[in-house]
């Protein structure tokens, strides 16, 4: 016998709801994770009270959100034992817009039109009214901590709402209810299956424990544990907790190749756990390069869509969670956010240095990481000249001299002779071929180590390549290599003195006869058996590079 009220939704909620209603959000799982998230959120405002008022926790001090799927009833409960609302709080929380985020939102879907309106709503979360996406009708039930009355509030989402005083019996003991009553499109939210996946993979870290009843009178059983792996210190974490976790977050059932796992403090705090897979994931080259590392805000499932590494970072799987980030921030918004560009860069500079370092102390695996990933990384070196320094550390590269063995940079320039300045390449298709290259015989008879590039993608960032160590990278088809000031290995050096005008004559012989078809012909110290090969330029485009040009018609 308890007496209901009836009142209208405050004009903006209406005006929210409305928009809900007509479907302007394009993903309607997200209900469940709003409303795990306020059930998570109301035992986190529990725990902290009880800090102060321990007699809050009565018997029951932990923590829990149950789900409750009543698919003949058609019907979906999220309960928590949680801090809980009183009849005033209710009426505060669910019948106006209570966030000042929320409430700047609507302010700006004022002065929105048309489709930009619903490209707003997109990108902002909409809270505890998601429930109206996929619910007629939605009862709240809740009884506050240390309170001995039971609050009802009930909505069909249209406009209006009740609120009463409710059935002490039929309430939590603590905490709050929502039960839902699902739209007949929606009824697949009542599945097993689908629950438990949604809420592993959009709720999966909240900080309490999740478990689903799936019938009534079934056993409840946990579907999280509500431990969030990436907050933990390293050392609670074992590898087989690391294993577990990236096999879920990377889809992929082989060991992780290196884990970086670290908090971020100061002006932008944030945890990260991240992997680097241990074999290559199966849309690695795929044409959209985007990454997948998941978005979380305090524990909170955003997006894997928010690009938190550059492009050339891809492979990376794993998690940030920001605490700084507002919470019902959107994929579409989540761009253009300035704590997110310095989330990525922070996260992006960890992880070359965390590579670099791998280099310096255990070669064998970070080789094993190049061979998957090599290739991807060498787009930072055209896209990311800003981290040239760093990426140039991490590139491995075939050489005249390396065998089998991928060499580093760092190793080229130990290795250079006395007299050489620059670090010398030659780039083509195959690397066999490269190998018998008359262009290379200058350079072998001088022992003078050639990078010998193969990829593709080596004609496009060695056509504008950084220095490393000081040092200007080289195409050895470029112009007249310096070769002539560096001693030859082999003693016995060529005597030139006496052939130099019956050489000029025969110079000027050949570039007459070849006219137009060469820019120049030049004796040269480039070749030891070979009686002639083509070079390009001093200041223009290397050969291979040119020749790709051409193939793309440009
Ligand atoms: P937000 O969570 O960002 O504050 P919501 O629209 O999700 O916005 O929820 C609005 C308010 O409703 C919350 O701030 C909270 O006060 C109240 N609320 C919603 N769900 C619960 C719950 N399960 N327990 C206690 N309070 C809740
Ligand atoms: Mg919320």
């Amino acid at each position: 016998t308890t007496k209901m009220e009836t009142r209208n939704f405050e004009a903006d909620v209406a005006r929210l709801l409305h928009m809900m209603v007509h479907s302007v959000y394009s993903d309607r799982d997200v209900f469940l994770r709003e409303l795990i998230s306020n059930a998570a959120d109301a035992c986190e405002k529990l725990r902290y009270e009880a800090i102060t008022q321990p007699d809050l926790l009565g018997d029951d001090p932990k923590p829990r959100i149950s789900i409750f799927a009543d698919p003949e009833k058609k019907s979906l409960t999220i309960e928590d034992n949680g801090i809980g609302m009183n009849g005033e709080e209710m009426n505060e929380a669910l019948g106006t817009i209570a966030r000042s985020g929320t409430r700047a939102f609507m302010e700006r879907l004022e002065a929105a039109k048309g489709g930009e309106k619903a490209e707003l709503v997109g990108q902002f979360g909409v809270g505890f009214y998601s429930a109206f996406m996929v619910a007629d009708q939605v009862e709240v039930i809740s009884r506050r901590a240390g309170s001995d009355e039971a609050w009802r509030w009930l909505s069909d989402g249209k406009g209006s709402y009740s609120l009463g005083a409710a059935n002490i019996d039929d309430a939590p003991k603590r905490g709050t209810r929502v039960v839902l009553h699902l739209m007949e499109d929606a009824l697949s939210y009542t599945q097993p299956y689908q629950l438990e996946q949604l809420v592993k993979s959009h709720s999966g870290h909240v900080p309490v424990p999740v478990s689903l009843t799936d019938k009534p009178d079934a056993e409840p059983h946990q579907i999280t544990d509500g431990t969030a792996l990436w907050v933990k210190s390293k050392n609670e974490v074992t590898p087989q907790d690391y294993t577990d976790f990236y096999r879920s977050v990377a889809g992929q059932y082989d060991e992780p190749a290196a884990t970086i796992h670290f908090r971020a403090e100061g002006r932008q705090e944030y945890n990260v756990l991240a992997f680097i897979p241990g074999s290559r994931p199966f849309d690695l080259f795929d044409p959209d390069r985007s990454g997948h590392m998941k978005l979380y805000v305090r524990r909170v499932f955003i997006t894997d869509d928010a690009q938190l590494v550059p492009r050339y970072l891809r492979f990376m799987r794993g998690v940030v969670d920001s605490s700084d980030l507002p919470l019902n921030i959107s994929r579409e918004m989540i761009q253009q956010n300035p704590l997110l560009a310095a989330i990525r860069k922070g996260v992006t500079n960890r992880v070359l240095n965390d590579l670099i370092k791998l280099a310096d102390n255990d070669a064998q695996a970070y080789d094993k990481i190049w061979e998957n990933f090599g290739a991807v990384l060498k787009e930072g070196l055209y896209e990311d000249f800003e981290r040239s320094e760093q990426l140039l550390k991490l590139v491995r590269f075939a050489s005249t001299t390396s065998g089998d063995k991928p060499r580093a940079l760092s190793d080229y320039v130990t290795a250079m002779k006395e007299g050489q300045n620059a670090i010398y390449f030659m780039s083509g298709d195959d690397r066999t071929r490269l190998e018998s290259s008359p262009q290379l015989e200058g350079f072998k008879a001088r022992g003078i180590e050639v990078l010998l590039l193969s990829d593709p993608i080596d004609a496009f960032w060695t056509a504008n390549a950084p220095e490393f160590e000081g040092k200007p990278f080289k195409s050895v088809t470029q112009g007249g290599a310096e070769l002539a000031d560096i001693a030859l290995t082999d003693t016995q050096k060529p005597d030139t003195s006496e052939a130099s005008s019956e050489v000029n004559d025969f110079l000027a012989f050949i570039k007459k006869t070849l006219d137009e078809a060469v820019s120049d012909v030049r004796a040269s110290d480039r070749l030891t058996e070979s009686a002639v090969c083509l070079v390009a330029p001093e200041n223009a485009p290397d050969r291979q590079f040119e020749r790709l040009l051409s193939a793309a018609g440009r």
